[in-house]
């Protein structure tokens, strides 16, 4: 005889056990403090909308306002924090960067601590060649995160785990936050980063380097930019971008500088950047990646008809070539100390800017502008920006006028064209402030104000930049 009360005891028993973990399961996905998307936060800053931030983030603003609740009466505010739907899955807060010199996707995350595929997924990354130089991405950091400094690369021979000791670093945690699955993985080429009170600037390590930093990035059409070597050894750099070779010069303490220019002319761009390091032993490290080299957003002026006998003459061409030969010497002395003064009495009078187009007399040639124009508003005084030597006092030149220039060190020198008269002779180092020349007309120029150039390696540059930061 079958025993139904056991049967459906047995039933009952089983469809209960089944019932209990189907709503355990329920009440498992439906506890908000379990298995819930977490999404990365931006802060707000001054000057965001709400959709300038959802273009960035590849979504929507519908979409921003619904996951983080706000409708269309909600203001933004600077320090706002805002979930990202489009990166479902990441965590931290989202901060913005330029790709610094010498980065890859593995030293970013390594720094970062996040996961490159969220670096992936949150730059839209589809080949490592799109990591340039000067690039705008999206990082994250924990709230809390620590701030990450590079190790010395690791020397021929030594291994991972002595120098985390040397570090100071428990050598399994420091493994694990440089990706390393195991501490023997660690590489001599290959650059680590240890907890610190301040972020490094630097992300490459090379043997007996102590860091390579680029500065002023990104980099744009005529603008000037900085690399800055520290080594514990002595090291031969050299460095090329789009043709050109800024210089690097001995700045003592194991510091190297060379300031380089971005031609106002260069096309818009991705160009290789390449760097050779040669220590005393004759081994040369060598690295290559790639710039971005943006807008200088430089205006087109009106087709300009001047006195021919001032463009492309026999006689503007030995002008132009005398004075390519005074601005070539690279003096490794750096005179100035800090931020630019403006050389006119009143800085604000700027009648034409840096890098504007030009043609001249019908011509198709394109020219640009090379210096500032600064007009006569307040006075006609001209005086010196910075500490310098003046190097050139040139009367009556065909297109620059009275001209006068000054070698400020390391490749950089001042010019001041279609002066009225000179205050000062060659030889002079002047101090900034000083009163060096009168404006005046002089030249190739339509009335009285003063052109001011900066030229760096031969190069001009556009010298806001110089009366805006200061250098190094
Ligand atoms: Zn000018």
């Amino acid at each position: 005889m079958k025993d139904y009360t056991k049967t459906s005891f047995t039933f009952f028993w089983r469809f209960g056990l089944v019932l209990l973990i189907a709503v355990s399961l329920l009440n498992l996905s439906r506890d908000p403090g379990q298995a819930q998307t977490t999404y990365p936060e931006y802060i707000v800053v001054y000057g965001d909308t709400l959709s300038w931030i959802a273009l960035r983030f590849d979504t929507t603003v519908e979409d921003l306002q619904s996951l983080n609740g706000l409708d269309a009466s909600s203001g933004l505010h600077p320090g706002d924090h805002l979930k990202i739907p489009t990166l479902a899955g990441m965590q931290g807060i989202l901060t913005t960067e330029f790709v610094p010199l010498g980065s890859s996707l593995t030293s970013l995350s390594r720094r970062s601590q996040a996961e490159p595929a969220d670096l992936i997924k949150a730059n839209q990354l589809t080949s490592p060649s799109e990591l340039f130089i000067g690039r705008e991405i999206v990082m994250t950091r924990s709230e809390n995160g620590s701030a990450m400094q590079t190790m010395d690369s690791l020397k021929t021979g030594q291994s991972f785990f002595e120098a985390s000791i040397l570090a100071g670093q428990n050598t399994w945690q420091l493994a694990e936050m440089n990706r390393l699955e195991n501490p023997s993985h660690g590489l001599p080429m290959d650059t680590y980063f240890k907890p610190s009170d301040v972020d490094s600037p630097n992300n490459l390590a090379i043997p007996g380097l102590k860091s390579i930093v680029i500065d002023n990035l990104p980099m744009i059409q005529g603008d000037t930019y900085l690399i800055k070597v520290t080594s514990e050894s002595p090291v031969t750099v050299k460095a090329s971008l789009n043709g050109k070779e800024p210089v690097f010069v001995d700045m003592g303490n194991g510091m190297q500088m060379a300031y380089g220019a971005i031609h106002a002319l260069t096309e818009i761009g991705v160009y290789p950047l390449t760097m050779e390091f040669t220590n005393s032993d004759g081994e040369t490290y060598r690295f290559d990646q790639y710039v971005m080299i943006n807008s200088g957003n430089f205006a087109t002026d009106q087709p300009l008809d001047v006195d021919p006998s001032t463009v492309g003459t026999e006689e503007v061409k030995r002008e132009d070539a005398a004075f390519k030969q005074i601005v070539a010497p690279i003096t490794p002395v750096q005179q100035w100390d800090g931020l630019w003064y403006s050389p006119a009495q009143d800085a604000d009078c700027i009648i034409s800017s840096f890098g504007s187009r030009r043609t001249y007399n019908d011509d198709p040639t394109l020219y640009y502008h090379t210096g500032l124009d600064l007009g006569y508003c307040k006075g006609t005084d001209v005086y010196a920006p910075a500490v310098g030597t003046v190097v050139a006092v040139l009367p009556d030149q065909i297109v620059r006028g009275n001209t006068l220039v000054i070698d400020h060190g390391l490749g950089v020198y001042s010019i001041y064209m279609h002066l009225n008269s000179f205050n000062v002779n060659v030889g002079d180092i002047v101090a900034p402030g000083q009163l060096i020349g009168i404006i005046g007309t002089t030249g190739r120029s339509t009335g009285p104000h003063l052109h001011f150039e900066i030229d760096i390696q031969g190069t001009p540059v556009n010298p806001l930049t110089w009366l805006r930061r200061a250098f190094p």
